[in-house]
């Protein structure tokens, strides 16, 4: 390619919100076959909000919600926020915690007056010996087929109960999913999030593909094997658990509205932070290489 068609493109680009780092990624995006996205953040508006507090027998919703937020104040994950902000929407008073320990894809743990709290998925819980109710589970179960994303919360060992917490999907996100198929390219979402959360996000975009319950290793796993089956892949995600996948992928795509260190990782970076970009990325692509050819 020559350099002038690379540099117009690169320009026009940054023009309508597509920051492209690395002139390779302008050139491969047309060869994308498959784009690999996340859920949270990604597809969804990523400011979650707690719909639902569910709490154990004999324990109050409040104590509940206050301790999770408490436990989850140092924590910069967007869940954590919807749970501090979930709080104080209600008036509670949020002590501060000590010694927090964050597990990456997992949830948080933090000594809050005086007690362990223990908040994550269920996986993350089990890992810490706590056994849910049958009732909890039940529950979680059927807030998780309505796309809600369920953290439980718990000190020492013992279930306090779950927080619900909705992110809505992106008004825009409908749209350039269409428009993507039309593009001929395949859909996969990738997350953390549980099964039946991500079953139904999947199935209400119609995305082709998804895998659940992933941590940051199996998404840049997943890219990976993609690209050795000889697919073109392009990754596009918001968090600190998508850089190692960005970074494998042939064009990675960070949301501007994401983090840091995932911005660090991917060639291609979205200002506007949704899949829009990922649109107007592969058409200048597309534009560039004719305009070379
Ligand atoms: P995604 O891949 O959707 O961006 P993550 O990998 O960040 O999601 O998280 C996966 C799951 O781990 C979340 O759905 C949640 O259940 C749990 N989790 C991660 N971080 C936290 C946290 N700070 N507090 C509670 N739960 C968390
Ligand atoms: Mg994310």
């Amino acid at each position: 390619a020559t350099p002038m068609s690379i540099m117009v493109g690169v320009g026009r680009g940054a023009r309508e919100g597509v920051l492209i780092k690395d002139a390779q990624a302008l050139e491969t995006m047309e060869k994308v076959d498959t784009v690999i996205v996340d859920k949270t953040g990604t597809l969804t508006e990523g400011r979650p909000r707690v719909t639902e507090v569910v709490a154990a027998e004999g324990v109050e919703e409040s104590q509940l919600l206050r301790l999770a937020a408490a436990a989850e104040q140092p924590s910069e994950h967007p869940l954590a926020r919807a749970i501090v902000e979930g709080a104080k929407d209600r008036q509670l008073e949020v002590a501060v915690a000590s010694e927090f320990i964050s597990t990456t894809g997992g949830g948080v743990e933090a000594t809050v007056s005086g007690q362990r709290v223990l908040v994550g998925k269920r996986e993350f819980l089990a890992s810490h010996d706590v056994e849910l109710s049958a009732a909890l589970k039940e529950r979680s179960g059927s807030l998780q087929s309505e796309g809600r994303t369920v953290v439980f919360v718990a000190t020492g060992d013992r279930p306090l109960g779950l927080l619900a917490i909705s992110d809505p999907i992106k008004e825009l996100t409908r749209g350039a999913i269409r428009q993507l198929h039309a593009m001929g390219l395949k859909l996969v979402m990738l997350t953390g999030d549980a099964e039946a959360t991500a079953k139904a996000v999947a199935q209400e975009l119609g995305i082709d593909e998804y895998s659940a319950g992933v941590s940051p290793e199996d998404k840049h796993d997943y890219v990976r094997k993609l690209r050795e089956q000889g697919k073109v892949v392009a990754m596009a995600g918001d968090g600190i658990n998508d850089a190692p996948a960005l970074a494998a992928a042939d064009v990675g795509i960070a949301m501007g509205t994401g983090s840091d260190v995932a911005i660090e990782s991917a060639g291609v970076t979205l200002i506007g932070g949704d899949l829009r970009g990922v649109i107007k990325a592969a058409a200048l692509s597309r534009a560039t290489m004719q305009n070379i050819r």
